[in-house]
């Protein structure tokens, strides 16, 4: 027999199938979807390849396949790779690699997963004699009763994670069992990620009219077995998770499977502990990019089998091998993490109606400031609309109230925090209610120059200003990851008179620190969450110790629940509103309605203050109002007019590298090939000339770009697949990548 084996591989010259004999030793080994070895070019050094297909014969000279490992590549699976290579201009490879049991194509994958031993910690009494034992002071030390805190709440604990989580050291945990509290033993190491969660179980709670109306047209497609979508739209607060909760019981008594899809950033464990308080966590797989290749590793084999039916993950998990799925639910469907930036640049939803169509089930996305492109589908009935106008627990809607920056610097109010923002969280101080400051600009002051000159300090590998860090007085570049030592004189004038400029959240902080002394303030972004869990941990903080102020990127706007928040500040709304980007009003309002839904959760009133040198801005005016549909109405227009996705696709070819001469040549000659194309099949495209990159260069590479306006078709992308595939471009050492819709055109 032949198998058609795809080989592993990015280059773009090896993207195709190639014919392998399975020697007879093999025959009942081989399958559709086995990983394989194979003999490859010239020196017949192995190499991994994927069958995806078993013939017959071949009229090629064929080797014979060297070794065969056993993968999880189903038929659909290979289908869809196929769809998406072409799709989004990629190796099938590429996309099969996402749909493979992490940890499996790499040749010494035996060793990484192996099954490893651990030492572990419990506790030796009862909880009850503990905490006696704590109450009556019988343990001095602070450290010993950090661990038995943890260990009273988390029953047992692998002894790496207790050091960590309490940061205290093995010499402690040692001590406590000499003395007769703990008890260590080896065990083999639980990879499941929640397995240390002790949580109280949640019912059902009884629908809302609208909630009904939602859960019932959904469970129609699930009882019938049809492919439908439908966008839940709802405020936050809404209730939009109950539905999402209750589909997913009935798809569960189904015997099958339910994919939750949320973003990166809102994967919270106060969002995974409502599914575990309703599930169990038995049933329940997270799948998520900070789980090491293990953790990964035994998730999708809980899934694969079976055990595990809600899978809740990031954008990847859609690819998870989910038995008998039975619902697609992409929670916060206007997320722009939806939308892969690496190879391949898929985009989730889009992967996410392929597979619901596949399998005959629904996907259900949810949003309260859906993407715009979303909710024109529902205009057109690509998408049935499902509306939830009211808050769930009838709290009401925050007050939200615009600060002119402008008028605040006439006034000569040269601080971050303008008067009425000022005022208002004094008076939150003082009622103890808690206040969250959003800021989207980490670091300490945006960019440093020089007064007499002008020097901006750039990265050496960017064309981008660096960023101050105050903590470790360094200048950092947020796009490679570069240092250097904070400067005082002007590398080029010798001047003194270096200034810093813009804000970013650790100033903001020390600010708020120097205003409101008393306060206790915590900060959430990327500097701050570091470790594992430390993103856990200052929610928790925030949470449980009542700290005042919360500041923070926008890692803080994401489905958070926080009752005793009734003050959210935004300090700056027009850090995303100047970006070059059709789509800057639309995240400008979706970023600051999200803000907004963070005050005032349960029955206290909301207060919401938004900070702006662009108050009559429509995305500001309209997230004042919190009218969605008010501000779909005039952005629509606006993108019509400008034929802008949804009324066209919008292709970026990117064209990167260490040469400036040799991106530029290799821009103009893919252009002249693809306009020449473009004219001879007659296709209405707008192909706009290559230019540098708004970014025109990051880590020593520089970037140029071209860009179509078009409406992609199977022939366009046919046409541009065979450019990037061209000889002259794949031989150079020029990169060309191409993207639909992209996320970030700089
Ligand atoms: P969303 O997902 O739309 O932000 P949630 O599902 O988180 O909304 O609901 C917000 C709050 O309302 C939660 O505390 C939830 O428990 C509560 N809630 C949801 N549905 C109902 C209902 N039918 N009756 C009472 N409370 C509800
Ligand atoms: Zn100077
Ligand atoms: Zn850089």
């Amino acid at each position: 027999m032949i198998a058609e084996v795809i080989v592993n591989s990015n280059v773009k010259s090896l993207n195709k199938v190639f014919d392998y004999n399975i020697p007879q030793d093999l025959e009942d080994k081989v399958a559709i979807g086995s990983i394989v070895l194979i003999p490859f070019g010239r020196n017949k050094k192995l190499e991994e390849g994927f069958v995806t297909n078993i013939k017959e014969s071949t009229s090629f000279e064929v080797k014979d396949i060297a070794g065969v490992e056993k993968a999880s590549l189903t038929e659909e699976k290979i289908a869809l790779s196929k769809w998406m290579a072409k799709k989004y201009f990629s190796n099938i490879a590429e996309c099969m690699k996402l749909m493979l049991k992490p940890g499996t194509t790499s040749k010494n994958f035996a060793n990484r997963i192996s099954e490893k031993q651990a030492t572990f910690a419990k506790i030796n009494i009862s909880k009850e004699e503990l905490s006696k034992y704590i109450a009556d002071k019988k343990i001095k030390s602070e450290k010993q009763i950090a661990i038995l805190n943890f260990l009273m709440s988390n029953e047992s604990a692998q002894v790496t994670e207790i050091i960590e989580k309490t940061d205290t050291s093995r010499a402690i945990i040692k001590t406590l069992e000499k003395n007769g509290l703990v008890s260590l033993y080896k065990d083999q190491i639980q990879r499941n990620p929640l397995v240390n969660k002790n949580i109280v179980k949640t019912n059902n709670l009884k629908f809302t009219e609208e909630q009904e109306n939602a859960y019932k047209k959904v469970l129609n497609s699930i009882n019938n077995d049809e492919y439908k979508e439908f966008l839940l739209y709802g405020v936050t607060g809404s209730g939009k998770t109950e539905v999402y909760l209750q589909l997913i019981e009935e798809v569960l008594n189904k015997g099958k499977s339910a994919i939750v899809l949320v973003p990166e950033i809102s994967l919270t464990p106060q969002m995974i502990n409502r599914f575990i308080s309703r599930f169990g966590k038995e049933i329940i797989s997270v799948l998520h990019s900070k789980l090491s290749v293990g953790e990964r590793h035994d998730s999708w084999e809980k899934i694969e089998n079976g055990e595990a039916r809600i899978i809740i993950g990031a954008r990847s998990a859609i690819f998870a091998p989910a038995k008998d799925l039975g619902i697609i639910i992409i929670d916060e469907e206007h997320d722009s993490s939806y939308k892969s930036e690496m190879s391949p640049r898929y985009n989730a939803k889009e992967v996410a109606s392929q597979i619901a169509k596949y399998n005959n089930i629904p996907v259900l996305l949810g949003s309260a400031t859906p993407d715009i492109s979303t909710f024109y589908k529902t205009e057109i009935k690509e998408i049935e609309v499902l509306k939830l106008t009211k808050r769930a627990n009838n709290s009401n809607m925050p007050n939200i109230k615009i600060v002119d920056l402008r008028k605040e610097l006439a006034n000569g109010n040269r601080s971050m925090i303008s008067m009425e923002l000022y005022k208002k969280i004094l008076e939150n101080l003082k009622n103890k209610k808690q206040t969250i400051l959003f800021l989207n600009r980490r670091g300490f002051s945006t960019f440093i120059m020089c007064r007499d000159c002008g020097f901006v300090a750039k990265c050496p590998n960017c064309n981008i200003s660096l960023t101050y860090h105050k903590k470790e007085e360094k200048l950092k570049c947020h796009y490679c990851g570069h240092e250097e030592k904070l400067i005082n004189i002007c590398p080029e004038c010798g001047s003194k008179k270096i200034r810093h400029f813009g804000t970013g959240t650790q100033k903001l902080e020390l600010e708020i620190n120097k205003i409101f002394p008393k306060a206790t303030t915590i900060r959430m972004d990327i500097d701050t969450v570091t470790k594992k869990n430390s993103h856990e941990e200052i929610l928790r903080k925030f949470n449980e110790e009542g700290i005042d102020i919360l500041i923070g990127t926008q890692m803080i706007v994401k489905g958070h629940h926080f009752p005793n928040v009734t003050l959210v500040g935004v300090v700056s709304a027009d850090g995303s509103l100047n970006i070059d980007d059709y789509r800057a009003s639309e995240r400008t309002f979706d970023l600051l309605v999200q803000v907004a839904g963070r005050a005032g959760r349960e029955n206290m009133q909301g207060n919401v203050i938004i900070q702006t040198y662009n108050p009559e801005n429509y995305s500001i005016e309209y997230a004042k109002k919190q009218n969605y549909e008010d501000f779909y109405n005039i952005e629509i227009k606006l993108r019509r007019q400008l034929r802008y996705p949804p009324f066209c696709d919008i292709i970026m070819l990117g064209i990167s590298g260490e040469q400036e001469k040799n991106v530029c040549d290799i821009s103009n000659k893919l252009y002249d090939k693809l306009e020449s194309q473009i004219k001879q099949n007659a296709i209405q495209a707008n192909i706009l000339k290559p230019l540098p990159a708004p970014i025109d260069k990051i880590k020593n590479r520089f970037r140029w770009r071209i860009i179509i306006k078009t409406n992609l078709n199977d022939k366009l992308i046919d046409i541009i697949n065979n450019c990037l595939y061209d000889d002259e471009i794949t031989k150079s050492n020029v990169r060309v990548i191409a993207d639909t819709n992209p996320t970030n055109m700089l």
